[in-house]
């Protein structure tokens, strides 16, 4: 494989692309084992490197002095140079994560998408003039923080390390990203482009290595004025608490449980078609999976039978073939954790609908794949069904009435995404306004815009990525008063 377009041996720190310090992993393709690259870890020496130029790019005048349209213009110029590789960047992530072509082509697209978008929104984002109460013009201004900690997990890279960076870099600051410790080719081949196309180099730093060490580094760091977190529940307390040490602002997009729902009323063929689609893409490694899925007690058997003719009818595969739906996971280790998962769910009493063992074909024996996997027959409140499984896993729930599925659904510590399938636009409405979630998805699942802000509520997040305020998110806003009066204040009576 070409190690397009940087050599894996090379991380960018702090404008210096060179041998990372730490120490060195292997990046497996999970379709078939072979090691495509081995990545040389940064360290916390790196770490130290990095901010400091960072915090010294981001006060250069060259840089601080841009006016917005022409920081604007360099974004415009990453998301160019992204459509212009946008091939091999997703080529580039499915080797290294496994998900399906389809499904790294739209992440590349999403990648370039935003970084248009925050050019376009920094060019007519405006300040205010807020209304004074005295003889003086007040007015409210946002500046960088400085250099922000960008920390991202590993099951959609380049979309996730955009959506930090591009409105991290318009708002102003230098970005040190940690990507996730298995999938850092894309990210580095991101900061490459972003040099290339005129990012002052030591505004974006990648710097891979292992969380607890590189991750913790950049948290801790004394010249990292936010950090902007997407991974697991349990990560992000970590982060939460050394923010609240640091008193520096934390966001943080975290785990779900997401229930998807079928009203009675509901077309089936378009539920079908999307709750499959909710759990089983990118092989149910999406945060916001619909990974329970309550159906109406009266419909229970006619619609699980459907649903699981669906699941039983994907192809799994690996994610170069056009015709998969269901790539490996990205990783051996992870697709062992799901399989132990779904042992578990065993031990609890489930009933296996479909999939629920690692595949025995010849064709798929050297990947990292699982099938998709239906389960029912277990309480509301089982581990299976509390529990992020992050896999092409989902749990079959029955409900009686409204109150008893809104009971349900909220019986849970995640608060991400939901989907109601219905015909009745006052229920879906009612239904959507009860449901503890950042999204609510009607007739249609997991679909986003960078435009409209994404976040979740409960232990599935703390603030928003996405839209025009999250320039916001990565300033500091400052307030100036200028004086109108003639006269001085009369205070000291002089
Ligand atoms: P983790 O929380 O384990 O890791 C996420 C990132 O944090 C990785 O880069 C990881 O590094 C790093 N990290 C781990 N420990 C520390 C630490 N102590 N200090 C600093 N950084 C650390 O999550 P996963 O990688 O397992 O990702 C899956 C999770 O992400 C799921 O829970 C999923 O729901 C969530 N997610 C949420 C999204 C959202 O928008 N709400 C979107 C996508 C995923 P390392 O590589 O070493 O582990």
């Amino acid at each position: 494989m070409q190690p397009f377009p940087v050599p894996p041996d090379e991380i960018p720190v702090g404008g210096d692309w060179q041998r990372g310090a730490g120490p060195t992993s292997a990046c497996v393709d999970p379709a078939d084992g072979e090691v495509i690259a081995t990545v040389h870890a940064a360290d916390p020496a790196q770490v130290d490197a990095a901010a400091r130029a960072g915090a010294g790019a981001a006060v250069d005048p060259a840089w601080r002095d841009l006016l917005p349209h022409q920081r604007a213009h360099m974004l415009d110029r990453v998301a160019d140079a992204i459509e212009h590789h946008a091939e091999q960047l997703a080529l580039l992530q499915t080797r290294n994560t496994g998900k399906t072509l389809g499904e790294t082509r739209a992440l590349v697209a999403s990648a370039a998408g935003t970084f248009r978008y925050y050019s376009a929104a920094l060019e007519t984002l405006e300040g205010e003039l807020p209304p004074s109460r005295g003889a003086h013009l007040t007015m409210s201004v946002h500046e960088p923080i400085g250099v922000v900690g960008a920390i991202t997990p590993w099951n959609s890279p380049i979309a996730s390390d955009a959506q930090k960076i591009a409105p991290a870099l318009a708002a102003g600051n230098a970005v040190l990203l940690k990507p996730a410790e298995a999938t850092p080719l894309v990210s580095l081949a991101l900061a490459r482009l972003a040099h290339d196309a005129g990012v002052p180099p030591a505004l974006l730093s990648v710097l891979p290595g292992p969380g607890a060490v590189v991750g913790d580094a950049i948290a801790r760091h004394p010249l990292v004025g936010k950090l902007a977190f997407t991974g697991g529940t349990t990560t992000g307390r970590v982060l939460g608490r050394i923010a609240a040490e640091r008193i520096i602002p934390v966001t943080m997009e975290l785990g779900g449980k997401s229930p998807t729902i079928v009203c009675e009323d509901a077309d089936v063929d378009e539920a079908v078609a999307g709750i499959l689609y909710g759990i089983f893409s990118s092989t149910g490694q999406s945060c916001v999976a619909g990974s329970r899925i309550f159906l109406p007690r009266k419909r229970y058997e006619e619609l699980a039978q459907r649903l699981v003719a669906g699941a039983t009818a994907l192809r799994v595969g690996p994610g170069t073939d056009p015709a998969t739906r269901i790539g490996p996971l990205a990783t051996f280790a992870h697709r062992d954790k799901v399989a132990a998962m779904v042992d578990r769910a065993r031990e609890e009493g489930a009933r296996i609908r479909c999939g629920g063992t690692i595949p025995d074909e010849a064709r798929l024996a050297r990947g990292a794949f699982y099938p998709p996997t239906l389960l029912d027959g277990l309480a509301p409140d089982a581990k299976t069904c509390q529990e992020e499984i992050f896999g092409p896993v989902g749990v079959l729930l029955p409900y009686d009435d409204e109150d008893d599925l809104v009971t349900q659904a909220n019986a849970t510590v995640y608060g991400l995404a939901c989907g109601i399938w219905t015909a009745d636009y006052r229920r879906a409405l009612r239904l959507a306004r009860r449901i503890e979630a950042g999204t609510v998805w009607i007739n249609t699942y997991k679909q986003f815009s960078i435009s409209t802000p994404f976040s979740g509520v409960k232990d599935s997040g703390l603030g928003a990525d996405k839209g025009r305020a999250a320039i916001r998110g990565y300033q500091r806003q400052k307030s100036l008063y200028l004086n109108l009066a003639t006269e001085p204040i009369a205070w000291a009576g002089a």
